[in-house]
C-alpha cells in the first residue's frame, strides 16, 4: 500500500482550511481592510512590466531586507525575509529542532507554532493561559526549562487572544529560558511595542514580522530579524529562493514609502476605536483587551452568533473547545463592514440562549 510510506505522526494532520473566500463580509482573517491605493498599483503595473522573469530572484532578497531594516530600525545583515512569517516560523523549527525536541508554546496562540514543530519531528509543549486569558510568566518559564525545550514561541500582542505581554515580562522570559526565544510581532504595528531593539543584546532572541497584517497578505512577506550568530545558523535552512521576485519587488515599492503602511494602520485603529465602542454597549458581549487588528468577544453561544452571521454572509473566527470557548475573533473591517457587523450581530433575543 502507497500509505505504508507515509509518516504515521502525520496520520491524524488536517489539511489547513482557511475557508471559503466568497462571504460579502470578511472578518475572520485578520486581513486589512484597505487595498493599496490607485496610484500604488499603476507604480506596481510598472514594476511588473520591468521585471526579468527568466532568472531567479535574489536569494538574498537584499533590497527588500534593506528597507525593511530601516523600517524596523534595525540593520539590514540583521533580517531575512521569507515567504510569509509562516515560512520563517518554518525555518526556526527545522534549525532548531531534532526528532523529539520539545517546544513551549502558549495556549491558546498561533496555531503555526505547534504545526512546524511537528512536522520538524518536534514536540510543542502547551502551557493554558488562565481563565482570564493571561500568561503566568514564572510559571511559563520554569515550564520551559523543566521541559528543557530548544525554542519559545509566543505571539505578543497574542493571536486569538488579543493581549499582550509587558516589555518587563518578555525580557524576564528572555533571560529566564535557556533555549531559542522568537518573539512574533505580526500585530507589532496596532500595539506599538517591540523587542527588536535587543535583538544583538541577546543571544536567544529572534523576532518575527509580517507584511500580511499590513495590507501585504496577497504577496506574502514576511520578516525574521536576530542577531548575526543566530543569522548565519538559519541560512543553512533557509530555502535558496523563498522570497519571490514580483513579491520583493511590490514589498520594496511599498516599503520605500512607508507612509503608505501608517496610513493603512491609522484608518485601521480609528476603526478599531470605533467597532470597540459599539460592540461593548452590546448587553451579553464581553470584550477582551484588543492590541490587535481584531477583536475577541466572548458570547453565550458562539456557534449560534457564528451561524446567525454567516447567513447574512459575514465570516468571523469562532472557537469552540478550552478557555476561548464561545469566543469569537472579529477582525476590524471598514465602517461598512463593522456597521453590516453591528447591525446583524444578534445576541440574548434568542430562546436558544
Ligand atoms: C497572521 C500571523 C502570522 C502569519 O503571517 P504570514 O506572514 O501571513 O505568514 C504569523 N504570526 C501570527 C501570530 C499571525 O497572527
Amino acid at each position: 500500500m502507497i500509505q505504508d510510506f507515509f509518516r504515521k505522526d502525520l496520520s491524524d494532520f488536517e489539511s489547513y482550511n482557511a475557508g471559503k473566500i466568497d462571504y460579502k463580509v470578511r472578518l475572520n482573517a485578520n486581513e486589512s481592510f484597505n487595498n493599496l491605493g490607485a496610484a500604488t498599483r499603476r507604480k506596481l503595473g510598472m514594476v511588473i512590466e520591468d521585471s526579468i522573469y527568466n532568472r531567479y530572484p535574489d536569494a538574498g532578497a537584499l533590497q527588500v531586507c534593506n528597507l525593511y531594516a530601516k523600517y524596523a530600525k534595525v540593520e539590514s545583515i540583521n533580517v531575512m525575509a521569507g515567504n510569509g512569517s509562516d515560512e520563517c516560523i518554518q525555518i526556526i523549527a527545522h534549525t532548531f529542532l531534532n526528532t523529539g525536541a520539545k517546544v513551549a508554546i502558549q495556549s491558546p496562540d498561533f496555531s503555526m507554532y505547534g504545526l512546524y514543530t511537528k512536522v520538524a519531528g518536534g514536540i510543542p509543549i502547551e502551557f493554558p493561559l488562565s481563565e482570564d486569558l493571561k500568561l503566568d510568566v514564572e510559571g511559563f518559564i520554569t515550564m520551559a526549562n523543566r521541559e528543557e525545550v530548544k525554542i519559545v514561541f509566543l505571539s505578543n500582542p497574542n493571536n486569538p487572544t488579543g493581549g499582550t505581554i509587558t516589555r518587563e515580562n518578555i525580557i524576564k522570559i528572555i533571560e529566564g529560558c535557556r533555549c531559542i526565544v522568537v518573539i512574533d510581532e505580526a500585530y507589532f504595528e496596532f500595539y506599538g511595542e517591540t523587542i527588536v531593539d535587543k535583538i544583538n543584546t541577546y543571544e536567544n532572541l529572534i523576532v518575527l514580522r509580517t507584511c500580511s497584517k499590513i495590507g501585504l497578505a496577497a504577496i506574502r512577506l514576511g520578516f525574521l530579524i536576530t542577531n548575526n550568530v543566530l543569522m548565519e545558523e538559519l541560512k543553512k535552512v533557509k530555502p535558496p529562493y523563498n522570497v519571490n521576485a514580483i513579491t520583493q519587488s511590490i514589498g520594496s515599492v511599498v516599503l520605500e514609502e512607508p507612509k503608505i503602511i501608517y496610513k493603512n494602520v491609522e484608518r485601521i485603529l480609528i476603526e478599531r476605536k470605533y467597532l470597540w465602542e459599539k460592540l461593548s454597549c452590546i448587553d451579553g458581549i464581553k470584550l477582551y483587551k484588543a492590541e490587535a487588528n481584531f477583536i475577541l468577544v466572548e458570547v453565550l453561544n458562539a456557534k449560534l452568533v457564528k451561524e446567525q452571521l454567516l447567513e447574512q454572509s459575514i465570516n468571523v473566527r469562532s472557537f469552540t473547545s478550552g478557555v476561548l470557548e464561545n469566543c469569537l475573533r472579529i477582525t476590524i473591517g471598514s465602517r461598512e463592514e463593522n456597521d453590516c457587523l453591528l447591525n446583524n450581530i444578534t445576541l440574548g433575543n434568542d430562546n436558544n440562549m
